[in-house]
């Protein structure tokens, strides 16, 4: 067993460690002072601009994407480690290398799935980081972690297709840039098969019937290095048919090849976000004292460090694993390691981060560190993308399967 990275990962790690260096970390704070004069608080602050720029100029640009036409054609295993990097400052660094989520899944879907001309009108300018996207499929009126119950629909009209619902926590569309929403609706809502309901349509942000109604919080946070998190209404939103992403009936199939990837690109960046809540820990430790002593001094801080440690290494060579196998076998035969890490992946973050607050006191919880944003940040993901107990049944009934 060979854990060493190749070449062109060593290669990447350390152009994009340099990059952090010297220009994520230090835009952190310009970025905030940036956004305080900004019109809308989810417009792109300038320097989020230069530091794509800047990223794009060294060929830290689409790492995500394995097809080696549109984007960096990286396996799992070698984006993972990068992916991670990115992890520690996640509202800058993903985005600043076109990484960042909802896109990258959109991107996916519309390089395996997307026709030539919606290839040229919207992977490209996504590609080359000029607009933005969100992916909608989330109701609030319907339990949506299954998907088989979401009830906006797509109606053919002519030439057209008319779409009716509400959707929200759709990230990234209170961002002005984001110009297109790829739609889960269904076509067929009668059909015999309940998987083969949905479609999924692409509908421009300035479609007539489209509106983004209102930002929905995370823990008080509006999230606007992500574009926020959305409730939008499709009121009669009329697309031609030609919007439509695949064939009729293949939404569903779409949002299981879109979420697989999604998924282990969370926990990549989720162990970059504990790296940086242990950092955060350890430098608080030695620099501050209380009772007498060092706070790194103190055993139970010693037991927060090591058990943190100990469980950083066993989720990076869990999730590692997970890379390779996708890599090997495919999205399909590593579907049960991506739910074993979006499990473990998660709850094991909000722990770290959960003690690096505790360590910091007040301060912990405060704007003038990372932690309390980190943490809402990893506390969502055992929600999002499928939550904890979803994936606990799933994975629970196909252990159980060897023994009925
Ligand atoms: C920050 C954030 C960003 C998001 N971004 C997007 C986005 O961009 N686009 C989008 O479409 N959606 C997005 N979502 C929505 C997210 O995908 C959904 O919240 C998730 O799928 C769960 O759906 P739900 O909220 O309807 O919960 P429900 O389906 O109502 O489930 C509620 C709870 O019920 C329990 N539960 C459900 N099923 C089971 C089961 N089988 N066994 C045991 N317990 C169960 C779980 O504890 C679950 O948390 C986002 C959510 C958040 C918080």
């Amino acid at each position: 067993m060979d854990f060493a990275f190749d070449a062109r990962t060593e290669e990447l790690r350390a152009k994009l460690l340099a990059f952090m260096d010297a220009y994520v970390y230090p835009a952190e704070a310009v970025a905030e002072e940036q956004r305080a004069e900004l019109a809308s608080p989810w417009d792109t602050p300038a320097v989020v601009e230069e530091l794509k720029a800047e990223a794009r100029r060294q060929g830290l640009w689409n790492l995500f994407l394995p097809d080696s036409e549109y984007g960096a054609g990286l396996t799992n295993l070698q984006y993972a480690p990068l992916a991670e990097i990115t992890g520690r400052s996640p509202q800058l660094a993903p985005t600043a290398l076109n990484c960042a989520a909802p896109d990258t899944g959109n991107m996916e879907v519309l390089t395996q799935f997307g026709d030539d001309t919606q290839k040229k009108q919207w992977l490209e300018p996504l590609l080359a980081g000029e607009i933005r996207s969100a992916f909608a499929m989330t109701e609030p009126e319907v339990a949506s972690s299954d998907a088989t119950n979401i009830t906006t629909l797509i109606e053919r009209d002519g030439d057209d297709y008319v779409i009716t619902g509400r959707k929200w926590y759709i990230s990234g569309a209170m961002n002005p840039d984001c110009k297109i929403f790829i739609v889960m609706g269904k076509t067929d809502p009668d059909g015999a098969d309940i998987r083969r309901q949905q479609s999924m349509v692409l509908v421009p942000r300035d479609t007539p019937g489209v509106t983004v109604k209102r930002a929905m919080r995370v823990f008080g946070y509006e999230d606007h290095y992500h574009g926020g998190h959305a409730e939008v209404i499709f009121d009669r939103a009329r697309v031609p048919m030609s919007n439509l992403i695949g064939e009729e009936g293949g939404g569903f199939a779409i949002a299981q090849a879109r979420l697989g990837p999604g998924r282990i690109h969370h926990c990549m960046r989720l162990i970059g976000m504990a790296e940086r809540a242990i950092e955060l820990m350890c430098r608080r430790a030695v620099a501050r004292e209380a009772f007498g002593k060092a706070l790194a001094q103190q055993g139970v801080v010693h037991n927060w460090i090591a058990d943190a440690r100990v469980a950083v290494e066993q989720l990076r060579l869990l999730v590692l694993k997970t890379a390779w196998m996708m890599d090997t076998v495919g999205n399909r035969g590593a579907h049960a390691e991506i739910q074993a890490i979006k499990i473990a992946t998660p709850r094991t973050v909000v722990d770290i981060i959960d003690r690096a607050i505790q360590l910091h006191g007040a301060g912990g919880v405060s704007q003038d560190f990372p932690l309390a944003e980190l943490y809402a940040g990893a506390r969502t993901l055992m929600i999002a993308d499928g939550p904890d107990e979803v994936h606990q049944r799933s994975l629970a009934r196909r252990e159980l399967k060897r023994y009925v």
